[in-house]
């Protein structure tokens, strides 16, 4: 290395480069920072360690290195080291190098931005015990600048040469800064590299282990990003796979379409689409719901560059919702029938306590009466006694008949079928035959409907309807209008009589049971025929109501929907 001086005292330094020497200098320059461009992580190391050879070799050092400080600045250990054959052993001279790299020893380095030890001229008094290291390992010279970004000192670089002081020239100490100035550049950008990729793979960890579905997409709602359950769910294995399609490749175009405008509006309007509910179909043709968010991903100036969605799968959710709805509709059904059955429950308590019990005062009153004439032995009395005795017992018999009737039509299960009502009508004519000859009732009747309704009940609810028609007749013989008139939803029926007719009062009450306008000595009955109407009319899906005025006839009427479906029971 002709042209670098040495031993140049007392300044210690020279810059007598010759000619030639200088356009080495400045190609050597070019090469390290040529070979420092797009290094790649894999290569860095060996990179470096070329350098610090070249500079050496350059410089006629017997030895460069560099050092970099470890995690929170604990420890300053030399990474990189190139020696020349007649160095010792690179383990030893490594450590020896480090021990001197003291606390000190970098503040003074980064205070005045270059320390030389072993040179001619005095040494800083702090480094005495430094210098003393290195003598000792047989190092000074000493050449060291640091390594650092703006005022971040990061480590040192330096060069060495074994044996007598001598100084280090200018161009030795430019060479040096210049490369210490490019290996920073690179290790910095490195680290950048490395903590980006380090923040990349922790990024990716997460939501690689998260189970909702993220992706991301460009502007042109493009995938560039797919987390591994999303993957999952559009069956692909890799991100490649997924990488630029659309949605348009994935879905039907309706679906892709409303996920297009959705997102380019998201985009454009940076405003975020938040927890939108989409149905999605599975490749094996199942149907999904997601809850989706979707918002816009701006780089650091603010540009659009698309999109990122988060989706969670609540299908689970969902169903279970849905399970839960159909149950509290269930039991809010069972409740009412429930509430119900209580009502009922508690008409029949009102009834056995009234209306059964009357009878039953009765036999128990002529019983004893009947005791009472047997042994006076008047036989009169006691044919009396037995009369009314038999009269109540057969009335409280007629009581329980019709109770039983009425629990019966309110609970015995439904046979439902397409019934002709003309025929039930015939059936309940039949049955009230005896009745009508006696009051010489005229029955006559609009062509009914043919409906879908239990057989057996709607004949008991014409029998009750037409056998009231004819009882409670006025001076008049009964003349029984039997109608209908049918629109899409429901047939209206009727039961017209010219009786005694009902006091819009009771148009209502008389379909309670036991509710009765007369005495039983005016109209026999039990008063339940009407509740049992209603209770075959509603469990039809129907009602039931009257028209009347006193006097001029009642018209009675029930409602058959002409599609019995949920309103029925
Ligand atoms: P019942 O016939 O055993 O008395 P219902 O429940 O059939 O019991 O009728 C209740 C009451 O409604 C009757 O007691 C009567 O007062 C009145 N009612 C029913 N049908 C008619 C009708 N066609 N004309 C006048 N009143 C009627």
């Amino acid at each position: 290395m002709g042209g670098i001086a040495v031993n140049n005292p007392p300044d210690g330094s020279t810059h007598d480069l010759a000619q030639s020497d200088r356009g080495n200098f400045t190609s050597l320059i070019s090469e390290i920072a040529s070979s420092l461009v797009d290094v790649r992580p894999e290569t860095f190391d060996r990179v470096l360690e070329v350098i610090l050879e070249k500079v050496g070799r350059f410089t006629a050092s017997d030895g460069a290195y560099i050092a970099q400080y470890g995690a929170k600045k604990q420890t300053l250990p030399i990474t990189h080291l190139w020696s020349n054959k007649s160095a010792t052993d690179a383990g030893t001279l490594g450590a020896d190098l480090a021990a001197a790299h003291t606390r000190a020893f970098m503040g003074e380095l980064k205070r005045s931005g270059l320390i030389t030890l072993g040179s001619p001229h005095a040494p800083s008094d702090k480094l005495r015990r430094e210098q003393m290291l290195l003598t000792d390992a047989g190092i000074p010279p000493l050449l060291s600048v640091p390594l650092g970004v703006k005022h971040r000192c990061i480590g040192a670089m330096g060069l060495f040469m074994s044996g007598a002081p001598q100084a280090w020239t200018e161009d030795q100490i430019s060479l040096l800064k210049i490369t210490a100035h490019l290996v920073t550049s690179a290790l910095h950008h490195d680290r950048i590299e490395e903590a980006l990729s380090n923040e990349r793979q922790l990024l990716r960890t997460v939501i690689d282990n998260l189970p909702d579905y993220i992706f991301a997409k460009d502007t042109g709602s493009r995938f560039i990003l797919n987390n591994t359950a999303h993957l999952r769910l559009l069956k692909a294995s890799v991100q490649e796979e997924v990488y630029g399609k659309t949605d348009y490749d994935i879905f039907p175009k309706e679906l892709a379409d409303q996920y297009f405008f959705d997102e380019q509006d998201v985009i454009q309007s940076g405003r975020p689409l938040v927890n939108r509910e989409e149905s999605v179909l599975t490749e094996e043709g199942r149907q999904r719901w997601l809850l989706t968010t979707k918002v816009a991903w701006r780089d650091s100036d603010g540009n659009p560059q698309g999109i990122v969605g988060m989706s969670r799968d609540i299908t689970d959710r969902k169903e279970m919702a849905e399970e839960i709805e159909k149950h509290a509709t269930l039991l809010e059904q069972a409740n009412a029938e429930l509430q119900a059955r209580n009502q009922e429950l508690d008409e029949f308590t009102y009834i056995a306590s009234h209306d059964l019990q009357e009878p039953l005062r009765k036999q128990v009153a002529f019983s004893d009466a009947l005791r009472e004439d047997l042994a006076a032995g008047d036989l009169n009395e006691v044919e009396n006694d037995l009369a009314t005795i038999t009269s109540a017992a057969k009335r409280m018999q007629t009581l329980v008949r019709d109770l039983l009737s009425l629990s019966r039509s309110g609970r015995q299960a439904m046979d439902w079928e397409e019934i002709d009502l003309n025929q039930c009508v015939e059936m309940a004519l039949d049955a009230l035959e005896i009745r009508i000859e006696q009051e010489k009732a005229v029955v006559t009747q609009d062509t009914l409907p043919t409906v879908r309704a239990d057989k057996t009940l709607m004949v008991q609810l014409y029998q009750n309807l037409i056998g009231n028609a004819i009882k409670f007749h006025g001076a008049a013989a009964p003349q029984i209008r039997l109608t209908v008139e049918s629109n899409a939803e429901e047939h209206v029926l009727g039961v017209a009589d010219n009786g005694i007719g009902i006091k819009p009062d009771y148009w209502e009450q008389i379909f309670a049971p036991f509710k009765r306008l007369h005495g039983r000595h005016e109209y026999e009955g039990t008063g339940i025929g009407l509740a049992i109407c209603r209770k075959i009319a509603e469990r039809h899906g129907g009602r039931i109501w009257v028209e009347s005025a006193p006097g001029d006839g009642s018209y009675f009427k029930f409602t058959v929907p002409v599609h019995p479906g949920d309103s029925a029971i």
